[in-house]
């Protein structure tokens, strides 16, 4: 074993995929015999799994790589880079950090046991591109969470929305052989997972490079197994979304009534230079027929605002948009120009002030929005996948069906799986709650 008695600790910046490789670089060391710790302080291997999405991301990256420069000195522990970042700026990132040992892209994680070891102590930068989808090796993934889990189905993009970075950070779109996602859910399930996500960055373009079966019928078949008793997928992007697709949610029991549906933009104008492919009367009957199908259904989105060329009047129907489709939860940015996009060429136009003006008021509206659907759920008993201790004093926390965070109290001690809550409380981004066991 390459890296027997080694300790590494990983930091992830970023979503779900990233937190989804990261356990896949953890499970790549645990069979080469080291150890996992939650301190860099205690580490020889320093792995940092990077998104570079935003440029926030970037910047908290290269703060994160000053900080451990004293630690680097004192410690002498090899320090890499993994990820988007490590994709887009190779060289750069080894000659700004000359502490840096390894700079290692999303496609070459199989190859890090290998860099690791002490045979290698030449500062690195491997990126390579991968047209086919590459299957990393079946191990034990080192999984954060006891009974939900992520499974990759795909990954890349197609799509060249004009402000994505993701094009030229992990590919075109690759997909994962349904025979292989199927062995992997069969595993969890066997292991005492009650949920598993799908990822990819465009998840509904998933097809079986063999078969050519989409993403509904495998949710159909990963259904089939007894033990998974809840499913979700991300990321939808709402051009592929079909409405075969939002009936196969609606007619499968165990997909959960929920999704994350990036609009980016309530404005026509605004959504063709972004060359998202879809209009915002588009997008709206998707979303119709969702609640058509779902009444129950909690949706979520992305939105950038400041985009080049939006003005007040774009924004106005950002805000009528999510007034119209009342979100669960938004996730939203100030645009900021990404290398090697479309965009990035053009004059980002919008001052700052009033990038940070609107997004302040997008937030705020959202955050009533989100206060007042809360409000009305107390009194309501509802399904709770609890995760384990919650960090706040005695609580537990889970995720709800609707995937909202749920804080609540147990009269006795609690494994984590589904438990029965009956909501007290809350606020914009989390419920309270009281198991009744
Ligand atoms: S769909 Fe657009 S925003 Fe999403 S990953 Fe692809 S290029 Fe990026």
């Amino acid at each position: 074993m390459r890296l027997n008695g080694k300790k590494f600790f990983i930091q992830t910046f970023g979503c779900q995929m990233n937190l989804n490789d990261s356990e896949h670089v953890a499970s790549l060391l645990l069979r080469e015999g080291a150890s996992q710790v939650e301190s860099p302080l205690d580490s020889d291997l320093i792995l940092i799994n990077t998104c570079a999405v935003r440029e926030k991301s970037v910047e908290k990256l290269f703060s994160y790589l000053g900080r451990l420069k004293e630690q680097k000195a004192y410690r002498g522990s090899v320090i890499a880079c993994l990820g988007c970042v490590a994709q887009l700026y190779r060289e750069e990132l080894l000659s700004k950090f000359p502490y840096l040992d390894l700079v290692v892209g999303p496609t070459q994680y199989e190859e890090l046991p290998l860099l690791l070891s002490d045979s290698w102590r030449q500062p690195t930068a491997l990126t390579r591109w991968r047209k086919d989808w590459s299957e990393l090796p079946i191990v034990t993934v080192a999984r954060q969470s006891q009974v939900s889990a992520y499974i990759t189905v795909m990954e890349g993009c197609n799509n060249f929305c004009t402000f994505c970075v993701v094009p030229f950070t992990r590919g075109r779109e690759k997909y994962r052989p349904l025979g292989a996602i199927m062995e992997e859910a069969r595993q969890l399930a066997e292991a005492g997972y009650l949920e598993i996500q799908l990822l990819g960055q465009n998840v509904n373009s998933y097809r079986d490079p063999e078969s050519g079966a989409g993403l509904a019928e495998l949710l159909e078949k990963i259904a089939k197994i007894d033990q998974i008793k809840w499913l979700r997928f991300l990321t939808s992007h709402p051009k592929n979304f079909s409405l075969e697709m939002a009936r196969a949610m609606a007619c499968n029991k165990k997909v959960c009534h929920q999704l994350h549906l990036p609009v980016q933009s309530g404005s026509n104008q605004v959504l063709s230079r972004m060359n998202r492919n879809y209009s915002r009367e588009d997008y709206l009957e998707k979303i119709g027929w969702l609640k058509s199908f779902m009444p129950d259904i909690s949706l979520s989105t992305d939105i950038i605002v400041g985009f080049p060329g939006e003005t007040d009047d774009d924004f106005r129907q950002t805000m009528e948009l999510i007034e119209e489709v009342q979100y669960t939860n938004i996730f939203s940015f100030r645009y900021s120009p990404r290398p090697l996009t479309r965009a990035a060429r053009w004059k980002d136009d919008v001052p700052p002030k009033v990038k940070i003006e609107r997004l302040i008021e997008l937030q705020k509206r959202q955050k009533e929005i989100q206060s007042k659907l809360n409000k009305t759920m107390i009194g309501q008993k509802q399904k709770i996948l609890g995760l384990g201790p919650s960090k706040r004093g005695n609580l537990y926390t889970g995720r709800n069906e609707a995937y909202q965070v749920v804080n609540f109290s147990a009269r006795s001690e609690l494994r984590p799986g589904f438990v029965e809550v009956k909501i007290t409380g809350g606020g914009a981004y989390s419920l309270l709650a009281e198991a009744s066991v």
